[in-house]
């Protein structure tokens, strides 16, 4: 398929102030676009100046949350190159979440040759800064135009792009968490394993509370028991347990995390091991309180690594270390930073370079 690329006639002024980018404010001059009709396929397939949608009321996607996204960041590296980082997990994932939303499937080679345009295009919004990147959403939304529930027969695919600031601008500082006993994020044979909106949708209202309380997260438990712990609101959790590294396995309700996977090929090349189990919420309350809880971190594409200091469950607040980020958190987190900058070996071939 040839994309089509329209211009823009008004470029907009890069942000000056690389430090006040935040994270998916502002957004590049340009986006993908494509569509799928059922019978005909993807087709239309365009870059076209950044600019609102256009979409019929009754759209399947503002009704029944037909929608399914991915993020990835485009990073410039040292030696001057804009790469990204195991894009082809991205859009393999994406497919695998179209298929439990029942969207179609995309040809993960051409998404990511249009990402590849895009980027090409819009190369000079990719920011400078230490630890700054052009943060990538694609996303696809049933379109069709009435109300009836079936699976969709009209669908847009979507690439936006956005400079941000870097995470850590004041240094990496642990996060608070709070574990989430009342509202569930997802159960086996739902939506958990798919990067879907609906998911988030479901989890505000625990953000908000744990937010009130002072928490920069929630970490959700298992749907049916309660009792098995499954991830952070955008991040997979891992531990750190009397010197393993061990994080929930991938049941069906947790995200699989290309960071997760990215953080367990790396240990397990070394010869650590890596445990993806069951953890129960009672394991991790007396390995904190016996000690031998010695870190624990979120992983995910925005973060990278996030430290956990404070776990609280109920009233009871357990520190992690100390309240300060581990050397196995450390170490994760320069190591695959160091990659994606270009700054360490690129051992895996992880880094797919842009242009
Ligand atoms: C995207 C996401 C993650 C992290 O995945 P990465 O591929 O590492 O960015 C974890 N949990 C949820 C719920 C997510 O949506």
């Amino acid at each position: 398929m040839t994309i089509k690329i329209t211009k823009t006639t008004h470029p907009a002024a890069k942000p000056a102030d690389e430090s006040k980018l935040g994270f998916g404010k502002i957004f590049t001059d340009h986006m993908f676009t494509m569509e799928w009709t059922k019978g005909e396929g993807w087709h239309d397939a365009e870059i076209v100046p950044f600019g609102n949608l256009s979409i019929h009321p009754a759209s399947t996607v503002l009704h029944y949350g037909t929608e399914i996204f991915e993020g990835l960041k485009a990073y410039r590296a040292v030696d001057g190159r804009i790469v990204l980082f195991r894009p082809q997990e991205n859009f393999a994932r994406m497919n695998r979440s179209a298929v439990r939303l029942g969207l179609p499937q995309l040809d993960e080679a051409f998404a990511l040759e249009a990402l590849t345009e895009l980027i090409k295009l819009d190369a000079d919004w990719v920011p400078h800064g230490e630890g700054t990147s052009l943060y990538i959403r694609p996303f696809m939304i049933g379109d069709d135009e009435h109300l009836g529930v079936h699976g969709a027969t009209h669908v847009r695919y979507y690439v936006i792009l956005s400079p941000s600031g870097s995470y850590y601008a004041e240094g990496i500082d642990p996060v608070d968490i709070m574990i989430e006993d009342e509202d569930v994020r997802a159960v086996r044979g739902g939506t958990g394993e798919a990067k879907c909106g609906g998911n988030y949708g479901a989890s505000v209202r625990a953000g908000d509370r744990a937010a009130a309380k002072g928490y920069a997260q929630v970490l959700w438990l298992d749907g049916v028991e309660r009792k098995y712990i499954e991830e952070v609101g955008s991040m997979n959790i891992m531990f750190k347990i009397a010197g393993t590294v061990c994080t929930p396995a991938l049941t069906g309700s947790i995200l699989p995390g290309i960071t997760r996977k990215s953080i367990i090929e790396l240990l397990r090349s070394e010869g650590a091991p890596v445990e993806e189990r069951r953890i129960s919420l009672d394991e991790l309350i007396a390995a904190a309180q016996d000690g031998t809880l010695e870190e624990a971190w979120g992983c995910g594409t925005a973060a990278v690594v996030s430290p956990v200091g404070r776990l609280a469950v109920g009233d009871k607040i357990y520190e992690i270390n100390g309240g300060k980020i581990g050397p196995v958190t450390q170490r994760l987190y320069d190591e695959l930073t160091g990659i994606q900058w270009g700054k360490r070996e690129d051992k895996f071939g992880w880094v797919y370079p842009v242009k």
